[in-house]
Order: structure tokens, then sequence, then C-alpha cells
């Protein structure tokens, strides 16, 4: 299983669900009034389907205005909450609140997408523009006095104890949400921790910007196709038109992966080009140039370590963790520290086995022996992969066309398990030609959910993998789910199928873990329907889907030639099954060091933060008893996006905790017999319809009967035989 991401499509989980619709009390009139005054396409609900976003009807300049009018009305729907006379309840506060936000929720949710996954100068303006003013309206919701004292006479009151099941959990949300974010504090340190709030939002939308920025203007170029040896012709093709639309007509240029590691890394040939491809990845943006993020990093680092201080908190992983299923920064250590002595052995094992690779083929590397370095691990990986496992990516990749494994894999085995079924909705708008529309319909006929697929890389597209949810299911709002998948395949060429690489394969059934978590929410409160869970549950559907993939029944189905449709022929299986514990050091071991990085970073006092980044991290690499200098984390400090601005800040560990809590699950899958409708009811049942409706260990429990285990992991991961 690897790493990829769930972005929720608005930067702030937790503040943008939380408000939604329109009060009925007098003061909200000043929300309708505003409302009205604003007369563009979000004015009203979409008239598609489910609400689905009409993006026929969006111009860039409707953002702004839309965004404005949106926050205006949401600022007017809790001021009118805050200052309501009748005594507080948890109706005319808890669940008031509930409704605040239709309008900004509407045209946010599209518009986060939007500027994610096919962005423009124009949209990412509007986006800078945007964010401290959505910072802000978050800070004026959770710091206002009048609105909190309300929350707390509710949360403290006989109705409120008296409260039982989603009612009782959003009382507890609501309430923990205004603690954590400073509800508590004094006039004169909630003006501070705005301040504080405002600057880090600025900061984090600038790295993130600089990053897109830099990792395409890092793009090395090269000058001859030869150096450019062992990548296929269709890639070399591709990397001279990338050149060409760059301006260097006649030369070769490499699109940079997100990550430290690069695709092309695998098949370059000749290892010169394998450093120039490496040191692009690494030095993206710690070269003391414009594209140098190491400063922000720093001053984003001191602010989350000040405003820890300021809330009470010993550092910022600590703040960070009050919602959490682990709950402390300690015990996700202690759970990532354990896999270290095994992990280790097996990075030094694997370091051995690939040196001598390098060895026994030093001709192909300028005719003497080298001593193996971080460039060359992925291509000796490749070269052993094949000797060891007669596994070669080009071989399998024929068998999987994207379309095809989405709708005879991903959706059959959602339908086996859940008896779902998907019609293609070639009438529903789309932002990008190369995307489908899908209606989804549960087993007893009803439509579900509307899902749309954009699987293909752009250069106006951020890297990685994630779902989002256009509208999000709501019994209270009468919303049912509107759900979206983004992936960054590479494109095909002019009049070719698009074939993916098993890694994608697994990604694809991933991400749709997400979308099915999406579109079984059964929730009567926004605030927690669907994957509005902890970080360090919400990757725990995703992850467990992607066992679907190599169930023979379903492989069966959708792996099948492109131009022969044959199935893929079971040697190939038997191949794939046999070389996924390979190679482990590096596919655990960049994970785990980056989770580590992560949680360390964000341990630091104000004081400690500002030291020197580049220097504080390699300390922090050393730490991990890990081999980081052959197999650097899969993010490094100057480019982790996930912490500086996804929302992950001591939350990249949620992946391997997540991926535990699947391999443990799928240990119940096999041994309850597999993929029947019958456990996919129960599936659906204990955990992947309930949101956050129950504390996330009893979600748990509920599932498997017991707390989860560490043990299914570590074999799945071929750290440790498997106990049959
Ligand atoms: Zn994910």
């Amino acid at each position: 299983m690897k790493t990829r991401l769930m972005a929720a499509a608005a930067p702030l989980v937790l503040g943008a669900a939380l408000l939604g619709g329109f009060s009925v009390t007098a003061h909200a009139k000043t929300a309708e009034k505003i409302a009205a005054t604003y007369s563009g396409p979000f004015a009203k609900p979409s008239t598609l389907p489910f609400h689905a976003p009409d993006f026929t009807q969006y111009k860039d300049a409707d953002w702004q205005p839309a965004i404005e009018a949106g926050i205006a009305a949401k600022r007017a729907e809790i001021k009118a909450i805050a200052a309501n006379k009748a005594k507080p309840s948890f109706e005319n506060t808890i669940v008031a609140m509930e409704r605040a936000g239709t309008l900004y929720d509407r045209a946010y949710n599209v518009f986060s997408q939007l500027t994610s996954a096919n962005t423009s100068d124009a949209l990412d303006a509007i986006d800078t523009a945007m964010s401290p003013k959505i910072s802000a309206l978050n800070d004026d919701i959770y710091l206002d006095d009048a609105l909190f004292a309300r929350v707390k006479a509710v949360h403290d009151s006989a109705e409120g104890k008296a409260l039982t099941g989603e009612d009782a959990m959003l009382l507890a949300t609501t309430y923990d949400k205004f603690v954590h974010r400073g509800a508590l504090l004094s006039a004169a340190q909630k003006v501070e921790l705005k301040a504080m709030n405002l600057e880090i939002a600025k900061l984090e939308t600038a790295f993130s910007q600089k990053l897109t920025t830099a990792t395409a203007a890092k793009a090395p170029i090269f000058d001859s196709a030869a150096q450019l040896d062992g990548l296929s012709q269709a890639e070399i093709a591709a990397a001279a038109k990338l050149a060409a639309d760059k301006g260097h007509a006649g030369k070769f240029m490499l699109a940079l992966d997100n990550t430290t590691q690069q695709a092309a890394l695998t098949s370059l040939n000749n290892r010169a080009s394998r450093k120039i491809l490496w040191d692009a990845s690494v030095n993206r943006t710690s070269g003391g140039d414009a594209y140098d993020t190491t400063a922000m990093v720093t001053q984003i680092a001191t602010l989350r370590a000040k405003k820890a201080r300021l809330v009470g908190a010993p550092d910022f992983a600590t703040y960070q963790m009050y919602d959490r299923m682990v709950k402390t920064p300690a015990k996700a250590m202690e759970f990532m520290k354990g896999f270290v002595p095994a992990l280790r052995a097996t990075q030094d094992r694997e370091a051995a086995l690939l040196e001598a690779a390098a060895k026994a083929d030093g001709g192909k590397s300028g005719g003497q022996a080298i001593k193996l370095e971080p460039w060359d691990w992925s291509y000796y990986a490749e070269k052993v992969r094949k000797a060891k496992y007669d596994l070669d990516e080009n071989q399998i990749k024929p068998y999987f066309e994207v379309w095809r494994t989405l709708e005879d894999g991903v959706f059959y085995a959602a339908n086996k398990t859940y008896g779902l079924t998907f019609k293609r909705r070639t009438d529903l708008p789309v932002y990008h030609p190369t995307m489908r529309a899908y209606e989804v319909f549960d087993a007893d006929g009803s439509s579900l959910a509307i899902f749309y697929y954009d699987p293909f890389a752009r250069s106006n597209k951020r890297g990685g993998a994630w779902m989002n949810n256009f509208v999000e299911q709501s019994y209270l709002l009468g919303e049912k789910p509107v759900v979206s998948n983004t992936l960054n395949i590479a494109p095909p060429a002019e009049g070719q199928p698009a074939l993916v690489s098993f890694d994608n394969v697994e990604t694809m059934f991933h991400e749709f873990g997400h979308a099915l978590h999406g579109f079984f929410a059964s929730q009567k409160y926004p605030s927690l329907s669907g994957t509005n869970t902890a970080r360090d549950f919400v990757e725990f559907p995703s992850q467990f889907n992607e066992n679907f993939a190599t169930i023979p029944e379903v492989l069966n189905h959708y792996a099948k030639h492109y131009q022969t449709g044959a199935a893929i022929p079971p040697e190939l299986i038997a191949k794939i099954e046999a070389a996924k514990t390979f190679n482990q050091g590096l596919g655990l071991g960049e994970t785990l060091s980056a989770a580590m990085l992560d949680i360390q970073w964000h341990q630091l006092s104000p004081e400690e933060a500002a030291q020197p980044p580049m220097a504080f991290e390699a300390k922090a690499l050393a730490a991990t008893g890990l081999n980081t200098d052959m197999i650097p984390p899969r993010y490094k400090t100057p480019y982790f996006r996930h912490i500086w601005d996804n929302g992950y800040a001591s939350g990249y560990y949620s992946y391997i905790w997540t991926e535990m809590l699947a391999h443990d699950g799928w240990d119940w899958v096999v041994k309850h017999g597999g993929m029947t409708r019958a456990n996919g009811d129960h599936i659906r049942k204990t955990f992947l319809g309930q949101g956050h409706t129950k504390d996330f260990a009893e979600l748990y429990r509920d599932f498997t009967g017991h707390d989860p285990e560490v043990q299914p992991m570590v074999e799945a991961r071929g750290l440790a035989p498997k106990a049959k």
C-alpha cells in the first residue's frame, strides 16, 4: 500500500463543513439580504441532479463575488445565532450553526477543486485574495464570545448532557472545536491568535503556490534523446513536447513528480541523467533562488509553535491531535518506532542487494564499479525486481487501461461488495473534457450519488491524488453526495490508450475508497457526514479499498490487454503478488521517515523552530534510526506540501496508522469469507456509512470486534514471515 493524499476540498475541514444554510431567525434577514443582492451563478442551488455543479455557468469573474457574498452571508447568519435573545438550546445554537453557510459552501466547494485540479493565474490570484478572508471568517466564528457563551451554555446544560447519538457527538465536537480554536482565551490573547492565524494562512498559501511553480520550473532539460535512454518512445516524445511547449524546442524536459523519488529514475540508463533528475527533485525549493521555500518553512513552523504556546498546548503536534484516533504525538512516535528495527534491517539488506547489482552492471555506468547513490536505488531496484521477480512494468501496463480499470475493476468490486451500479452521464457538464461523470445507484436501485473522475496529469493540476465533495450529504440540509476523484496519471499520446502502472491502479482503488466513504454518508449533520473524520481515520476506508485491486475475481474482470482483450496471465498476477513485498526499505522507509520528520518539526518550541531548517531536518532524520541518506523521506522539508499547506501538520503518520487499520481490517474480511455482499453490508453498517457519529476506536471495534493489531501489516509489508 502506498501513501496518497485525501485532500479535503476546503483547506479547513473543521470550519468549512460546520457552517451551512439559513436559519429562520429575525437576524437571518441580513443574510438573506446579502444573498439577495448577490445574483451570480451560485445564488440558487444548481438545477442539475443532486445540485451537481454546472460547470458551463462559471466564469473567472464569478468566483470572487460569490465567495465574498458567501462569507458575508455566513457571517450574518452566525451573528444572528450569537445575538438570539431566546435561551440557548441545541436547536437554536448548535443545529442552527450546521445550517449556516450554504452560499459559501456551494461556491467554495467548486472553487477549491478548480484551483487544485484546473487552475489558472486568475484563479490563483482569487485564491490568494480570498484565503485570509476565509481564515478571518473562521476566526470570527470561533473567537466570538457571545456565540461561544451560547455553545458553552448548551454544552453545560441538562439538555446538552441528555443528548444521545449523533446529536451528542455534534455538541461535543462543536464545543471541542471552539476550545481548540482558542475560545477559552482572554480578549487580548484572542487578538493575538487572530493575527497569527491570518499570517499562517497567508504563508501556507504562498508556500503552496511557490511549490507548484517551482515543481514546474525545475523540470530538468536534456540536450539529447540519448540522455534519456531507457525511457519509452512515448515518454521521450512527451519530454520533447514539454520542452517545446516551454520554449526549448529540440530539447527534452522531464516533468518533476511531487515526491522525492521520480518515476523516470527506474528506467534512465544514463547515470548522469539520473543524478540531474534527482538533484532537480530534492533541491527544487532549497536552491537559494526565487523558488526557495525554506524561509517560509521557518516562519510557518515558528508561528505554529507560538500558536500552540498561546493556546496552552506543549507543542503544535499535541495541539493538532486533540480530535485524532491516536491521541498524542508520543503515541504516534511510539507506534512508528515499532517498525524501525525490522525496517532498518530490510533497508540494509536491500541496499547490499542493489549495490551488488550496481557493481555487476558497472559497464553501463561508465565502465567502473560504482558506489550505490540515492539516484541509483530505484533504477537497480527495478533491475533486481525484473531479475528476481521477472516483473517489468511495461509488461504489466498493457493490461491496465484507465477507464476499463475504473469501470470493470473499481466499480465491479463495489458492485460485488456493496451492490452499487454506475451509469455514465455524458449530459452532466465537466470542467475538463478528459473527465467522466457517473450516477451511482444503491443496491435497491435508488439513486445514491454523483461521481466525477478526473484522471490525467496537467500542468495546471497540483500533484497527488485526492477525493473531494462538491456537495456534502446531509439529511438536515436535504443534500445527497456529489463526489469527485482526481488523479495524476500520465495522459496518453494522441490516439493512444491511457495505460497505467500497477501503482496507479492501486491509487485508483484507494481514492475510490474515499469516494465510497462519501457515497455511503448517512448523517443528519453535514459536519459529521462521510469523510469528515479524523486525519488518522480518514485514510482507513481508502487503504482498505486497495485490497480489492488484487482479488483474483476482480483482477480477472478488469486486467485485460488493451489490444487483444486477453485476460492478464496468471503468471503475471503471481509475479505482481510476489513483488509486492519487494523494495519495502524504500516503500515504507520513505513514508515512515517523512512521518517522523513531520512530528519532530511540530514538537519544536518557537525558539527551536527558528534554527536553519535543513540543519534541523538532518538532525531529525538521523533520529529516526532509518537509512535516510540512501532513502530520503518521501517529501523533504522544503517541498512537504502535506504538512506546510494541506492540513496534515503532525498528521502524516496517519497514512501508516490507517494502513495498519486497513491490513488488520482486511484480515477480518479474509477470515469471514472475502468479497461477499454480507461482508459489504457489515462494512457499510459499522464504519463506511457512519461518518463521525461515534468515537473512531469504537467504529473500528464495531467492525472487527477488537482493537487494531499491527501484525497483519508487518506481514503484508514483508518485514516478518507470514504466520500461516
Ligand atoms: Zn487517501
